[in-house]
């Protein structure tokens, strides 16, 4: 295992390479208006234009430059919650549907990126989840038994010693890892509709139209009726 060394908040910087989308300057007639291309708004995007809805996207800003673009770009179901504390929450049945949703989620991007060789840095990266002291490490334990209780195979332990020796760093009790998470730069992923090659594209073999709308025009200049 090796450490990426990489200042995410570079990408933000990024943000002035890249161009704005043309602006809405007329009325226009869709099915489907999106305000925001961050993630969220350019996944909804492919959904709708997947179902052959006329999709515009607008966006304030650039593709990505809100939180989406800004992220450190790792794709994980990992949320706030470990697996073992949404088994707690929620059962391990439920816990591993929340678990599996992102999957699914990150399967399709990571296909779309690449099928259509989006330049954007894909990098298989295992995680780790690392334990501090005591509760630390029955934190870790009580993953792994999760992981294993709702049917995962691709988990490995380290103790104290290995990690030291594997991240350099002490204070660690235990670590967990596992596969089937990926590291993005964001911003080049969402812009890649503007490079050339359409991320709402590459998932749906489908065309959104994206528009930026600029907050000093008047409204009526750049609407989109629905
Ligand atoms: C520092 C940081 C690191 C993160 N790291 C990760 C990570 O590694 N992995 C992960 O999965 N998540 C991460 N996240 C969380 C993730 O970035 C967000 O959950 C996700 O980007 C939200 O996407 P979104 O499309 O909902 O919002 P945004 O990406 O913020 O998109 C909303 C868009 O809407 C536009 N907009 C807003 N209002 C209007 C308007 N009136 N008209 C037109 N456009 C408008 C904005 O300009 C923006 O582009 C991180 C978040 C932060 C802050």
């Amino acid at each position: 295992m090796s450490l990426v060394h990489q200042n995410w908040w570079f990408t933000t910087l990024l943000i002035k390479q890249f161009k704005y989308c043309p602006p809405l300057s007329k009325s226009l007639k869709c099915d489907v208006l999106i305000v925001g291309g961050g993630v969220s708004g350019i996944s909804a995007a492919a959904e709708f234009v997947k179902q052959g809805r006329n999709v515009v996207l607008i966006e304030r800003n650039i593709v990505g430059g809100g939180s989406a673009g800004r992220s450190a770009g790792f794709l994980t179901p990992d949320s706030e919650l470990e697996l073992h504390q949404l088994v707690r929450r929620y059962g391990p049945k439920a816990a591993r549907e929340i678990w599996d949703a992102p999957l699914r989620g990150i399967e399709r991007l990571v296909n779309g990126i690449k099928n259509f060789d989006i330049q954007c840095g894909l990098a298989e990266q295992d995680s780790l989840f690392l334990g501090l002291g005591k509760s630390g490490k029955e934190a870790v334990e009580e993953e792994m038994e999760c992981r294993k209780s709702v049917g995962f195979t691709d988990q490995q332990t380290y103790d104290e010693q290995s990690l030291k020796t594997i991240i350099g760093s002490e204070g660690f009790s235990a670590g967990i890892r596992y596969g089937g998470t990926y590291g993005i730069n964001p911003l080049l992923c969402l812009q890649a509709k503007i490079i050339g090659k359409p991320l709402v594209f590459s998932l749906t073999n489908a065309w959104a139209k994206f528009y930026q709308v600029d907050s000093h025009r008047k409204t009526e200049e750049m609407r989109a009726e629905f």
